[in-house]
């Protein structure tokens, strides 16, 4: 009789462990041996070698012990235990169990029980009695430990973890039932049969993916990707892409219809910007429709670029109100289900002020009570305290009869209960025009709700609850968003502090919110530096996407990967990255020099926002990256009348003052120089202290030389501030702000810090994306931004997915390099490039 107690939990014990098989610890129980036995005959000889050959291995294979051989013998990842013979029935204290049925399986005292499938009962060369276990995670066996509350209690996912047990593990039936991907979304809506627990999702280690479930028994599902329409669509996407996997993309034109994009917390649009071009590169119209930003100054920039969309400055919390209560009006108008129009939010200017759709909090005369006023229309429509008068609520711009725009004021939908026509007029126009997106409209949400209470800058971050910090609030209100708008993909964007804050309580939440919204899901973690951009920054990408739709997977590097960050427990494994680079070829990393060695000398003093090159281009990247608009992918980035001219903007520096020039001048123009090179400083043991031997120096102005600051950062042992940056190097990430007191950010040969367009090179930015608002702004949209290629790269492998052509994998190899790919006939290129290396 073999002893009870070999039983393999899903999950270990303890709160730090990774859900790795080989980390989870075994049980061990002292409760009484129940009775097993097998029933019936065992499994025809020939049948059970077919269906488990790994078990039956020839005379020759065998190697180590008799009950068990070794990995290498069988190619496995796990020793394998011997079989005699397999059957499809066995009897534990008294009750019949039959393969395939599910169990509960003792787990440790205190713990509730696992449970599995039997997949296997099999009697091993040394009399054991034993059971292949698949195991079904509950929520909080999963990433999303301690929010499963937010699952529901009866929801389990099957996994593809699976060990040998022994059968006197098994504790009892359980009833599991398979449901169909849940479309109606809400467990409330859902019919759900009498059962013990129920499954419509697995969910797989690798990138922590939640996914429909395609191979629950057998391996039964055809690759739907493999049949792909060849009409030789005419849209004006890019067509014709050869995939990596042999697939060639030709656009279908029943496909052809546009996929609309909302961009949360959009900054300057970098996110959006990067997921269109890409999926344009997979032949979708992805366009950006709407975009959210409470700065002023990023808004006036993501409105520059893409005049295509409906830019709201407001805060998402504010938009969520709004388009809460803008649904509310549309159905009071029995608007619902009526004719729309396909091309998006752009309202004509006598219909929707589109300028005003933005809050403006400016004094307004208040009209409201005089009677000499008569509403000529509404010209836009807020959620919030636009009169800044402590009342918050749905309020209209209204336009004044016979009095022109700076009579406009903001007027509370109370105020506008005489003139339901007018109101009516207005949600209708809007409704049709799509100013808002309806439940439904926006088919794909991105977006990186900021969460600066995990930022280890943050001395007050609160580790114990960090969703009541109000700096983190924001996650709450993108997932409600979600929740609320429905739509089929989502990819969100954040800082890596996420899953290292109290033990990736944020990041758990995250995913735990989509799962329980039904969403698939997966997180990866990307390296811009591993798309083409001489800068490392590492950041968070998690997919969702709905049951009916194919949840895309990251796409691979293409440029050598620089260092890697840690990361604790099961979040070090979903680095996006090669398992063997031996088997890829992956361009050189970028350096500075590639990236910004052709853009003309400027001084700390330069004032113009615009200048021309006068230079010419020496890099490829150099060459892609000054790409006209009309030149680039998708071609809906401008106007034409901005692409006129080839100009370069914003090629100037914070202005640093008299002081700090100075300082800068004295810094030599060397590799790795810094305030440590200047005279009065030494350092012992990495630390900096001051010279003894030398008079502290001073500037023209009486101020020392050499900051206090600058000796006490770090403790001393910090070689930043003031440091210069140099040809060969990459940087670690570009921040929002640019003064030269705590980060290397100063130009190799000229005294000044990097301008902003130079930042917004090592950021991807295409030249022709000019920002607006003062210096300082400008700089934080570049440092605020998701790295262009990464975007564009997730944008690619969205546009895979949405068209059913990616697979089931998590990876997926792009066929293109950064810039390049800006430019069709580029992109071809590089592939021709692989093909003749290869
Ligand atoms: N994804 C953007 C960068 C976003 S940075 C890009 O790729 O360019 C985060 C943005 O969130 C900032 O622009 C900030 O202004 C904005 N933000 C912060 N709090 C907000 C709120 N409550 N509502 C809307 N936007 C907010």
């Amino acid at each position: 009789m073999p002893k009870r107690g070999a039983s393999t939990p899903p999950v270990a014990e303890n709160d730090t462990v990774s859900l790795l098989p080989s980390q989870r610890k075994k049980a061990k129980l002292s409760s009484p041996n129940p009775v097993v036995c097998f029933v019936g005959k065992p499994i025809p000889v020939t049948e059970a070698r077919a269906k488990w050959p790994h078990r039956y291995p020839s005379e020759g294979k065998k190697k180590g012990s008799s009950a068990s051989i070794s990995k290498e013998a069988t190619g496995e990842d796990n020793e394998v235990m011997l079989a005699t013979c397999h059957y499809r029935q066995a009897k534990i204290d008294g009750v019949v169990f039959n393969l395939h049925d599910d169990a509960y399986v003792k787990a440790e005292d205190g713990k509730p029980d696992y449970i599995a499938r039997i997949v296997e009962l099999f009697a091993t060369v040394d009399n054991g009695m034993y059971f292949m276990a698949r195991w079904f995670y509950r929520a909080e066996d999963t990433v999303i430990k301690s929010h499963g509350d937010l699952v529901d209690k009866k929801r389990v996912f099957l996994s593809d973890v699976k060990d040998e047990n022994p059968l006197d593990c098994i504790v009892s039936k359980v009833n599991i039932v398979k449901l169909t991907p849940n479309v109606g979304l809400t467990t409330k809506e859902r019919k759900i049969p009498p059962c013990d627990y129920y499954y419509d999702m697995t969910y797989t280690l690798p990138y922590l993916t939640f996914s429909n479930v395609v191979n629950d028994t057998v391996k039964s599902e055809s690759d739907a990707s493999s049949t792909i329409s060849s009409e030789s669509g005419s849209s004006g996407c890019f067509n014709g892409a050869n995939l990596a996997n042999g697939k060639t993309i030709k656009k279908n034109s029943s496909n052809s219809s546009e996929w609309a994009l909302l961009d949360l917390y959009s900054g300057c649009g970098a996110m959006s910007t990067g997921l269109c071009l890409g999926a344009s590169l997979a032949g979708v119209k992805l366009v950006t429709r709407w975009a959210v930003d409470i700065n002023a100054h990023a808004c006036k920039s993501l409105k520059q670029n893409h005049p295509e969309t409906q830019v709201r400055n407001e805060p998402a919390e504010n938009f969520l109100a709004l388009v809460k209560a803008w649904a509310k009006l549309c159905e009071e108008f029995s608007l619902l289900g009526s004719e729309r129009s396909e091309s998006g939010p752009d309202m004509e200017e006598d219909e929707i002020d589109d300028e005003d759709v933005n809050v403006k909090t400016e004094e307004s005369e208040d009209h409201s009570d005089s009677e000499d006023f008569e509403v000529e229309k509404l010209l836009a429509v807020c959620h919030g305290d636009p009169n800044n008068v402590k009342k918050s609520g749905l309020y209209f711009k209204v336009r004044w009869m016979g009095y022109d725009s700076s009579y406009d004021t903001w007027e509370p939908i109370d105020g506008l209960s005489d003139c339901k026509d007018v109101l009516k007029n207005f949600v209708t126009k809007g409704y049709k025009k799509k100013l808002l997106p309806l439940p439904g409209d926006a088919n794909f949400i991105c977006g990186g709700p900021p969460c600066q209470g995990v930022s280890g800058f943050n001395r007050f971050r609160n580790a114990e609850a960090p969703l009541e910090d109000i700096k983190n609030k924001q996650l709450i209100v993108y997932m409600d968003i979600i929740d609320f708008l429905k739509p089929k993909y989502i990819l969100m964007e954040n800082v890596v502090d996420i899953l290292k804050f109290s033990g990736g309580y944020l990041g758990r939440y995250a995913i735990g919110r989509l799962v329980a919204m039904n969403y698939q899901a997966r997180m990866g973690m990307m390296a811009a530096g591993s798309y083409g951009l001489p800068q490392f920054r590492m950041r968070v990408f998690l997919w969702g996407a709905r049951p009916t739709e194919k949840l895309p997977p990251y796409p691979l590097p293409t440029h050598e990967v620089v260092s890697r960050g840690f990361v604790p427990t099961e979040f070090e494994e979903i680095t996006v990255t090669y398992n063997n680079k031996e088997t890829c070829k992956l361009g050189e990393a970028l350096l500075l020099e590639d990236a910004i060695s052709d853009l003309p000398p400027v001084t700390n003093y330069e004032k113009q926002d615009e200048m021309n090159y006068g230079t010419k281009a020496r890099t490829e990247f150099q060459k892609y990256i000054r790409l006209k608009k009309s030149e680039m992918v998708g071609g809906n980035m401008g106007t034409a009348q901005s692409m006129a001219s080839r100009i370069l903007y914003d090629h100037r520096p914070l202005e640093l003052n008299k002081d700090d020039y100075d300082r800068v001048c004295r810094i030599p123009q060397k590799k790795g120089a810094n305030f440590r090179d200047l005279p009065g400083v030494l350092v012992k043991d990495n630390k900096v202290e001051w010279d003894p031997s030398i008079e502290r120096v001073k500037l023209d102005s009486g101020k020392p030389l050499v900051p206090d600051y600058a000796m006490t950062f770090v403790r001393g042992t910090s070689s930043k501030p003031f440091g210069r940056l140099w040809w060969d190097e990459i940087v670690p990430t570009v921040v929002t702000r640019a003064e030269p007191h705590n980060q290397v950010i100063l130009h190799p040969a000229q005294n000044r810090v990097l301008t902003i367009r130079e930042n917004a090179r090592l950021q991807g930015f295409p030249d022709c994306y000019k920002l607006c608002g003062p210096i300082k702004e400008r700089y934080t949209q570049v440092g605020n931004a998701v790295a262009v290629p990464v975007a564009l790269a997730m944008g690619y492998t969205f546009g895979l997915a949405c068209q059913g052509l990616s697979d089931d994998k998590p990876l997926a190899t792009l066929p293109f390099k950064y810039p390049n790919c800006l430019v069709r006939s580029s992109f071809a290129k590089t592939e021709d490039n692989d093909e003749e290396s290869s």
